[in-house]
């Protein structure tokens, strides 16, 4: 057996070799959507900073008043003594915002994952996952030890296949995937999507870390469609709500069985005041300013028509290149233009499909936009 440091650094070369290394980039974000990193000023299409409200002054005085209230820390679990008291306002609020009974806040979106979809499921169970859904959905459906299987991405004939050959067979059926897809911004068919799971007699899960803050005034996919039924909405704190932690929405039997079950909530420290209190504000400052959720969605459709791209559905546009340098090529001269535009690459999308990914948020200046779109397009040629 090599020593662990041996083995840590043959991992890594490897990695290297593929091109698949990743590294920190020490980054400054400054106020709006500008970021600092490597001395420079860059303007950043890479953050999930949706309404720009993470340097929001009412939302950072929310963070620092719920500090100064309740201090820097829960200071355990939330079944122990890490339930403060702007929980359960923060949970009434997401409730509100999605229209479900009840709310549970998680530490990240990550752990509501992990930890609601192995409550619901386990062995004998079957949950059904799109291709392309988020690592977080696929690490919690793993752990729950019920079958798992994928359906091509948003194909639903293949997943009526899947239910078809596997349904029958398995005991409770959870079907998941993401309102707004992370890394190609296209929307989930929830309407088919629902009538699928009815006529198989299976439970509906959606992931809105991208949705909540874009679609439908900023409440989300199943505003958006507003016929479909969803038994659970996901989300996150830390994308438009410019704050840190998880949640889930739903019925409040299901959200009560959530608190007593799900490990990565029982086991686990609660959120801070100060992450609580700033996304209550962010949601406030949303909710009361419709034309604020609408920016987003507006900048993307402003690139895509000026870039020449199918029209965006979201907030997140991708522009495939291929392989891994070729990605990483397309970046640094984004960033000698003045632009921040993070590669993704394998495994975080399918190999072969590396991308520029973009992000529109609220506070990009037009003519910048205007400006990338003319970059991006030189880049394909
Ligand atoms: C970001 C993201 C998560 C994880 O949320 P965190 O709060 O950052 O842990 C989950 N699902 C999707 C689709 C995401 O994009």
């Amino acid at each position: 057996m090599p020593s662990l440091d041996a083995f840590a650094r043959a991992k890594l070369a490897d990695l290297d070799g593929r091109g698949l290394s990743r590294a920190l980039a020490p980054t400054r974000r400054l106020a709006g959507p500008w970021v600092e990193r490597g001395g420079r000023r860059l303007l950043s299409f890479s953050c999930n900073d949706y309404l720009g409200l993470t340097h929001h002054p009412a939302v950072i005085e929310a963070a620092v008043k719920a500090a100064r209230d309740f201090g820097a820390g829960a200071g355990a679990s939330r079944l122990v003594t890490g339930d403060h008291p702007l929980m359960a306002e923060l949970e009434e609020r997401l409730a509100a915002l999605k229209g479900t009974q009840d709310a549970c806040v998680f530490a990240s979106g990550y752990a509501a994952n992990i930890g609601t979809i192995p409550t619901l499921a386990g062995p004998g169970d079957l949950v059904v996952v799109d291709a392309l859904a988020h690592a977080c959905i696929w690490a919690g459906a793993q752990l729950s030890g019920a079958q798992v299987a994928a359906f091509a991405h948003n194909d639903m004939d293949s997943l009526r296949s899947v239910l078809a050959a596997r349904r029958a067979a398995a005991g409770v059926c959870l079907i998941v995937t993401e309102g707004v897809f992370s890394m190609d911004g296209d929307l989930a068919p929830l309407l088919a999507l629902s009538r699928l799971a009815e006529a198989y007699d299976a439970w509906l899960m959606t992931d809105d870390a991208h949705a909540v803050g874009v679609l439908a005034d900023g409440r989300g996919s199943s505003a958006h469609f507003p016929q479909a039924k969803v038994d659970l909405q996901m989300g996150t704190l830390s994308k438009a709500l410019a704050s840190q932690g998880g949640y889930v929405c739903g019925s409040r039997a299901v959200i009560d069985l959530l608190k007593s079950r799900a490990r990565s909530f029982v086991y686990s420290t609660g959120l801070a005041p100060s992450a609580a209190g700033a996304a209550i504000a962010a949601i406030d400052l949303m909710t009361a300013d419709p034309a604020l959720a609408a920016a987003p969605l507006q900048r993307a459709r402003r690139f895509t028509r000026a870039a020449n791209l199918p029209e965006a559905s979201s907030a997140i546009v991708p522009v495939v290149m291929g392989d891994p340098g070729t990605a990483l090529n397309a970046q640094a001269r984004l960033e000698d233009e003045g632009f921040l535009v993070v590669a993704i690459r394998p495994p975080t999308v399918p190999v072969g499909t590396s991308r520029l990914r973009l992000t529109f948020t609220a506070g990009q200046p037009e003519e910048a936009i205007d400006q990338i779109a003319r970059e991006v397009r030189k880049l394909a040629n």
